[in-house]
């Protein structure tokens, strides 16, 4: 009930990702209208996407219908539009369709690929941040490699098969192991004539090690797991440009390719600089510890979207502290709604794990890690169980244990789609750009 109108009070959650969903699951039963707002008609588990783009899972084997994940709830109700900005005085969101009124406003709509102004980067590097990027990369590889297989020219093979990804973070590192994987196993007997001694992953990354947030004995074990899998990692690697057919460093050198994934880094939606709200550093919006938006207290702000200032600096952009701030955001929501004094957010830190491929990855929590095959499994089962719908997580189960029996991938099909495009935002971005950016070398 609003404390002042007497009437159910109207929570309108912003985003279907963790943050969204998590808090919409905590709010459902509580005796107020629930509206969720997406641009998609589905969440994505995005920590899965790089087996998406690696031919490992079919893209709906990582989403799931909102409107299906709350099908026996009768107070929330799900609208597909995106949000273009906030009418805070009228207290009303707008769209690309009609207004949405809120008593009260949860948002939390995820984050963006930052490409850190690198000339040529967001026109010509894929990003991995949705689910069409995700099948728009793997339509991309499978592709280059039937051209690879009609060419006779060692040199352009060569181009042809380098795969270039930039930023040696935990989505870099998974996903140059499992397209590593993918090219010396399923592609390697799929295409038996090419040469696939000219394919190259190479994974460039602009500081001295890869895997920045795990410990030091983690770091040189992922680093020696890619090498033996025939990743070339570069340290100390920073890209000046990125051109059609090339990516250029700072200290001159280039790498002739047609592909380049960037994973370096990620920052706050570009809508967040419509909404009127007090930002941080990344595009990121400012909450304090109740997760209220500084600017104005019926707005919570959660998940990749919000800088919420912990005990190390910002918290991470991290699948958990979204979901733990969608609970307290519910919570406080009600308590507000209800004229009561709000809690504040404590994040408990489960620890960050990341997989370098087929039986090997890194996990640590507090002081305990571990690697190999028990920090593989932990990594399986911890997916496994937060992968949204019985029917994905028995699919996802089937699929890994098929390519670890048979050493199959099952999903390496090219099928064209609207979103073949390199990263959408950038294409956004660039075609408002003067021409000049991204051209040639
Ligand atoms: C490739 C990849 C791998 C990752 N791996 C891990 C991992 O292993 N472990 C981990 O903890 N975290 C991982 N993360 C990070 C994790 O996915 C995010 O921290 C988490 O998704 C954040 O949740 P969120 O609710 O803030 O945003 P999201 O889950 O991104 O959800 C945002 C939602 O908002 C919607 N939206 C965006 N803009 C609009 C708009 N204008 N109008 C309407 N709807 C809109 C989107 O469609 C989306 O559904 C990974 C991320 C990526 C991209």
């Amino acid at each position: 009930m609003d404390a002042h109108s007497g009437r159910r009070g109207r929570v309108v959650i912003a985003g279907a990702g963790f943050g969204g969903i998590w808090a919409a699951r905590k709010l459902s039963g509580s005796g107020l209208d629930v509206l969720v707002v997406d641009k998609r008609n589905f969440h994505t588990f995005l920590p899965l996407l790089y087996q998406v783009a690696a031919a490992e899972l079919e893209p709906g084997q990582i989403a799931y219908p909102v409107r299906g994940i709350f099908r026996r709830k009768r107070d929330t109700r799900f609208a597909m539009a995106e949000i273009r900005g906030i009418d805070r005085q009228r207290r009303r969101l707008i769209t690309d369709g009609p207004e949405i009124p809120y008593d009260c406003l949860i948002l939390s709509l995820g984050s963006e690929t930052n490409f850190f102004g690198i000339p040529g980067a967001a026109r010509n590097c894929f990003g991995l941040k949705s689910l069409e990027e995700g099948i728009g990369l793997r339509n991309h590889i499978m592709s280059l490699f039937e051209e690879a297989s009609q060419t006779s020219d060692p040199s352009r093979q060569r181009e042809l098969l380098t795969f270039v990804v930039a930023g040696g973070g935990p989505t870099g590192v998974e996903y140059a192991g499992a397209l590593a994987e993918l090219i010396r196993g399923p592609l390697a007997e799929d295409f038996p004539l090419l040469n696939l001694s000219q394919a190259r992953v190479v994974l460039l990354e602009a500081g001295q090690a890869i895997l920045a947030p795990f410990p030091q004995a983690l770091r040189e074990y992922a680093l020696n797991k890619l090498g033996r899998k025939g990743v070339e990692v570069h340290l100390g690697a920073q890209v000046s440009r990125v051109a059609p057919e090339a990516v250029l460093m700072e200290d001159g050198s280039a790498l002739a390719t047609r592909t380049v994934v960037w994973t370096a880094g990620v920052r706050g939606p570009a809508v967040a600089a419509n909404l009127g709200l007090d930002t941080g550093p990344g595009g990121r919006i400012f909450v304090g510890e109740t997760l209220q938006s500084r600017s104005d207290p019926s707005i919570f702000v959660i998940g990749d979207m919000a800088h919420f200032e912990g005990p190390g600096g910002a918290l991470p952009m991290l699948a958990p502290v979204a979901m733990q701030q969608g609970k307290l955001a519910a919570v406080n929501a009600k308590r507000l709604l209800a004229g009561k004094k709000l809690k504040a957010f404590r994040y408990f830190d489960k620890g960050v794990m990341a997989t370098i491929g087929r039986a090997a990855a890194v996990t640590t929590f507090g002081k305990v890690s571990f690697t190999g095959y028990t920090a593989w499994a932990a990594w399986l089962f911890v997916h496994l169980l937060m992968l949204i719908g019985f029917r994905n997580r028995l699919a996802v189960l089937i699929n890994w244990a098929w390519d670890y029996f048979f050493f199959e991938r099952a999903v390496r099909l090219i099928v064209p789609c609207m979103a073949d495009r390199r990263s959408s935002a950038g294409f956004e971005r660039d075609a408002a750009r003067p021409e000049g950016d991204g051209g040639g070398i």
